[in-house]
Parts: C-alpha cells; structure tokens; sequence
C-alpha cells in the first residue's frame, strides 16, 4: 500500500527522517512473474542508482534529480544487481547496484553523489525521495551481504522482483530482514537522562539505544539497556514512534522510560559520558540556544523527536 498521507501526517513516526515513502510497493506482484515482466518492459520505468552504498543523482547546480531512464542509467555504468522498489503514481521504479566510486574518482559534472546521513541531515532531498532511498539502500545492502545460504554454504539468486534470495543447492528461501533498536528517552521528573559515545560531533547528548535481543519485549530492551549503559533501573516504558535506519537495516522504536533509581553508574566501553538535563538545558539543545554549546540530534533524528515531546510538548511517561 502506498502511504495514504491524511492518516500518516498524523502519526508522529511521518515527520521523521527516512520514514514517508510514497511507494506502491506492490507486495502481492512480486512472485508474479508476469506481473514483473510487465513492470520490467514498461516505457515510463524509472530507476535511481546506488554507487556501493552511496546514492547518485543528477545535480545541476540548484536541483537534485534521483531518477534516470534505464538508458540514462546503463550510460552512467553497469548495474550487477537490479531490484523492483514499487510504484511511483503507477510508474514501476527500481535500484540498481553499481559499483562503489574511487575516492579520488569525483562524481561527473552535472552529478553528484554522497552518503545518505550527509543527504538527510544537509536537506539534500524531499523527505519522500529519502523513504525510498532508505528502501533501496537496506535492501541492495541486504543482498550485498547475503550472497550464500545460511542453511547450506551454497550461493544464493535474486528471486521475487528483488524481495527474497533463493539457494541453488537446497532452494531455501531468505528474506529481507531489518533490525530492532530500541531508543530511550529515560525521565525523573524534571530531568532526563542523555548519554554521548566517543564518535559524536563535539558537544552533542542524545538518547540511549541498543538492539532489541532475541527473545525480548521492546520494554525488556529498553530496560536492559539504559541498566547495561547507565546503571539506572526503569519501571514504566511507553512506546512514542519509530523510524526507518538504513545503517544497514535498523528499524528505531523510539520510548520514554520511568526512571526508578538516580545514580548513573556509566559503561565506559560504550558512552564517553552520561548525565542528567533539566528541561532547559533540553530545550536549549533542541533549539541550538544552549547556553554552554550543548546540543543534540537534528530533528530527522527520532532522538530529536523524544526529546521535543518531553521537553516542550509535556509528553510523559
Ligand atoms: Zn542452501
């Protein structure tokens, strides 16, 4: 189903980075073979590319392009895997895989090309053309690394438009998997609790997070989590929204988490610091005022979107 978008503006999940996606993805065609070969002939197909893990565009000094005809596209390299991504107002549009550009070899004049965090967070696109660049990222990146079968060793093929690998050898079928995060934003009262890791740019808290293990709850997660990361125990854990993270294949669920005791007792190995902010200091942060420089995740961020309903909007636990 296509997003039917007087239902998604609503849902706080939509105004986040990565997660509005006009798609048609056309699930119940894709072991259509028929269906497939429809879509494949079709004149009007449109495909975007992926140089290894980078999107490529057209750019002209002012707008960014994200589709090519096929002949553009086969002009500007060999694709070595192609993928159905769904429809646009109808139209069939798919991926294609190219090979990773050379760091000294710059994009052509009149293209350009970058990695997709950058693309987000500078603005770079329509926030509909990064849902489906996300799409086609996760799953060309999914293939990438799922070229033999987990059952048997033996090499796995493209089957169902792009959607599953089948074995040659025992034909087991694999999907396309994607990852739970859970993502905190951990409060008492009128604080919370932010940590930073070693790699974020200076000056910057944001929330903890961490997989979801097998055999748990979300709530389970978060609790084991912000207790592994920061020594505080949670009681209540309420679930606020989520967003697609194609790095490579996350999907972050993002909840607020009732603090039950105070003293942080950080994990060195993974936060370089963890403290708690007052409601100022959050909102300083999130409006980029912060008296002392401090600030937090750009709002395509879900981290931003925990801290906003908190701090501003008064949503709690
Ligand atoms: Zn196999």
């Amino acid at each position: 189903m296509a997003q039917d978008q007087t239902l998604t503006r609503q849902e706080r999940s939509s105004a986040l980075g990565y997660a509005t996606n006009p798609l048609d993805r056309v699930a119940q065609f894709r072991d259509n073979p028929a269906k497939q070969s429809e879509f494949a002939a079709d004149p009007r197909r449109l495909e975007l590319i992926l140089e290894g893990d980078h999107p490529f565009f057209r750019f002209d000094g002012q707008d960014y392009g994200l589709w090519f005809t096929p002949q553009q596209a086969d002009a500007i390299g060999a694709s070595h895997l192609t993928v159905f991504l769904g429809l646009l107002d109808g139209i069939p549009t798919f991926a294609r895989a190219h090979a990773a550009r050379q760091p000294e070899q710059p994009a052509p004049t009149g293209y350009f090309t970058s990695d997709l965090r950058s693309i987000a967070v500078q603005g770079l696109m329509p926030a509909a053309e990064l849902g489906i660049l996300a799409q086609a990222k996760s799953l060309i990146g999914w293939h990438r690394a799922h070229a033999f079968c987990a059952k048997c060793g033996s090499a796995t093929t493209p089957a169902g438009g792009g959607w599953k690998r089948e074995c040659t050898s025992c034909k087991a079928q694999h999907f396309p998997r994607t990852d739970p995060v859970s993502i905190m934003l951990v409060i008492d009262g009128d604080r919370c609790l932010l940590g930073r890791q070693a790699h974020f740019v200076a000056q910057s808290y944001s929330c903890l997070a961490g997989f979801i293990e097998p055999g748990e709850t979300l709530e389970d997660a978060v609790r084991r989590e912000v207790y592994e990361e920061a020594g505080i125990e949670v009681s209540a854990v309420r679930y606020l929204c989520n967003q697609p993270w194609p790095f490579p294949s996350s999907l972050m669920i993002g909840c607020l988490a009732q603090a039950k005791t105070h003293d942080i007792v950080m994990d060195a190995e993974e936060l370089e610091d963890a403290r708690w902010f007052t409601r100022e200091d959050v909102r300083g942060m999130l409006t980029r005022t912060h008296p002392q420089g401090l600030i937090c995740p750009p709002p395509i961020a879900i981290a931003h979107s925990l801290m906003q309903a908190w701090a501003f909007e008064n949503i709690t636990v």
